[in-house]
């Protein structure tokens, strides 16, 4: 009989809207996605897929699982500190917040004082400065990559009579050649090859010497009238060994000297002075006083700030790129510049930290750790990972555990992303907050627990 027919007394919408915990979590969620959750609960009430009863309920429970974006926060417990599939480095704590409090209206571009507009970024820019004191003037651009084709396409050789950097942008006669040799030539991501990235603009790459050795009299024969720039690239996700030869900026300037072509030095990743963890990664200070024109870093990897590319050195060259009309294309936004003033304005981040961590305290985490999942403490060598540092060991520890554990791990709730090697899942601290080591052993423990 219909009328006790239970799917009647399914809670109505405005009752379930009413609802504390769905008034909650519209702090979070967008009203369209509360609805669409409680429609969904009354509808499997509807088709007796749960009872009437686990409506609330299982709104209260879809809405509090539900976050705002996709993304799920991790820990990352692989010791890859720059871990490029997990979002690359880690933003600091004031740069968090500078993000948070740039998020609404900011004066980006006004000056509060008058009213008028201003220039744009400029706390950024001068914070910039301020941990770089070698350049001159520096431009922020949306990535590494960005920031490379920008350069190769604005910096187009002084002797090229009428190219103030944008005159020619679209014409490929006058783009010219860069010269950059051939053990340099490197595939940034998966099948993105810098040589590809700069043909976009019209730009031919000229390839000198041989994989393993480029001389100094390679650029030089290499150089004509339609040699535009000479490019060093740092090979920053990969190692030649052996019989090996490669130029130095300081080579390279004279020989940019005597033929008045501009020098770009792209160092991957964006170390302000040489860190004696990493002695053979460039630094920028390094790199500008040995006479590159510009240097170019990316901000999210060693650098340890969001996703941009930065460029940095001579105020004319740099002064150049700002100007060209691609520049506009590749323009940060406001929470960007928040991020990176408030990440260069402190020496303290934690891919620093991670990287100079406390090699004994470590190993006490470690053993802390395994005290409460019941597992083993191993050597494990930590990575920077991502562009940087290619095959350099960071010597630390590891709990072992068994490998069918990393699976529930990376489900669970916070997931927890731990290495998996040789039939292992290798739980590395490096880059875990200490202050969130008990959450990572109530994970494992979790994780066991459903496993077995
Ligand atoms: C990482 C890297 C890039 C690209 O930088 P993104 O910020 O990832 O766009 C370019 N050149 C080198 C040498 C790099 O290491």
């Amino acid at each position: 009989m219909a009328h006790t027919d239970p799917r009647r007394s399914i809670p109505r919408t405005d009752h379930l809207l009413d609802l504390p915990e769905v008034i909650t979590a519209g702090e979070r969620l967008s009203q369209s996605t509360i609805r669409a959750i409680i429609v969904e609960a009354q509808k499997a009430a509807r088709a007796g897929e749960i009872p009437v009863a686990e409506v609330v309920p299982t709104v209260i429970e879809h809405l509090s699982s539900r976050s705002a974006s996709s993304l799920t926060p991790v820990l990352n417990a692989t010791g890859i500190i720059v871990h490029t599939n997990l979002g690359r480095a880690p933003l600091s704590e004031p740069a968090r917040r500078a993000v948070a409090s740039a998020a609404g209206y900011v004066d980006v571009e006004m000056d509060l004082e008058t009213g008028r507009r201003s220039k744009r970024g400029i706390g950024a820019k001068q914070a910039i400065l301020r941990a770089c004191p070698g350049a001159d003037d520096a431009l922020i651009v949306n990535n590494g990559g960005a920031a490379l084709l920008l350069a190769v396409t604005a910096l187009r050789g002084d002797k090229m009579s009428g190219n103030d950097g944008s005159a020619g942008a679209s014409d490929a006669s006058v783009a010219g050649e860069i010269i950059v040799s051939r053990g340099e030539l490197i595939e940034i991501g998966a099948g993105f090859r810098l040589p590809d990235l700069m043909a976009t603009t019209g730009s031919r790459i000229r390839e000198v010497g041989m994989t393993n050795r480029t001389h100094l009299d390679d650029y030089a024969e290499a150089i004509t009238d339609r040699t535009a720039s000479l490019l060093k690239v740092h090979t920053s996700n990969f190692r030649v060994e052996g019989f090996t030869a490669s130029v130095e900026i300081a080579a390279l300037r004279e020989l940019a000297d005597d033929h008045e072509l501009p020098l770009i030095a792209d160092l991957g990743s964006g170390l302000f002075e040489p860190d004696p963890y990493l002695p053979d990664e460039p630094d920028i200070a390094s790199a500008l006083a040995a006479g590159a024109d510009v240097v170019i870093v990316s901000g999210d990897k060693l650098l340890g700030g969001p996703q941009a590319g930065l460029i940095l050195g001579r105020s004319d060259a740099v002064q150049r790129i700002a100007k060209h009309p691609l520049a506009r294309a590749m323009r940060t936004d406001k929470l960007t510049l928040a991020a990176i003033e408030a990440t260069v304005a402190n020496t303290e981040n934690p891919v620093q930290d991670a990287l100079h961590i406390d090699v004994d305290r470590l190993r006490e985490r470690s053993e802390r750790l395994a005290g409460l999942v019941s597992g083993t403490v191993v050597a494990h060598d930590g990575r920077v990972g991502g562009g940087g540092a290619p095959g350099v060991p960071l010597p630390g520890w590891a709990v072992e555990m068994p490998e069918e554990l990393a699976r529930p791990l990376r489900l669970g709730n916070p997931a927890v992303v731990a290495r998996v090697h040789q039939g292992r899942c290798l739980i590395d601290l490096r880059c875990v907050p200490e202050a969130d080591d008990d959450l990572v052993g109530e994970a494992v423990n979790r994780a066991r627990g459903n496993h077995a």
